[in-house]
């Protein structure tokens, strides 16, 4: 049992996983995430600002949504985010497009620099079986 007090009402509960936030505050966050979905889809093109305050959510709580890739917003949305990288506008997650391809390339770069590494310890494997015909 691991008890916690919800970040949001104070009440102690068993916390499993997740954000520290009780089951019924889980609840209304759904509910609320639901109806800022809604809203979203109901007026393109409004703004952070404006479904926070139609909604009485917090904007941050709306940014979080759309860091999470919950909240996916229109082509012509004014809801942005921008990249963490490079600071581009994105509609959705952390980082754009091209940020993403480079980390992608970054990452295989690394793995092709590991590689030389494991090659490199198979002669010594096969030295004590060289001995092993001298002897
Ligand atoms: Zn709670
Ligand atoms: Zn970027």
């Amino acid at each position: 049992m691991n008890i916690k007090n919800c970040r949001n009402c104070g009440k102690m509960f068993n916390y499993i996983t997740g954000p520290i936030v009780c089951p019924n505050c889980r609840e209304a966050v759904e509910a609320k995430f639901q109806e800022v979905k809604q809203y979203i889809r109901d007026h393109k093109g409004v703004g952070i600002a404006e479904v926070s305050e139609a909604c009485s959510v917090d904007a941050a709580q709306i940014r979080q949504w759309l860091r999470d890739d919950r909240l996916e917003v229109t082509e012509d949305s004014a809801l942005m985010l921008n990249c963490e990288g490079c600071g581009a506008p994105i509609r959705s997650g952390r980082f754009c497009d091209r940020c993403k391809t480079n980390m992608a390339n970054t990452f295989g770069s690394i793995l092709n620099a590991n590689k030389p590494k494991t090659e490199f310890k198979r002669p010594e494997k096969d030295s004590p079986k060289m001995r092993f015909l001298d002897q």
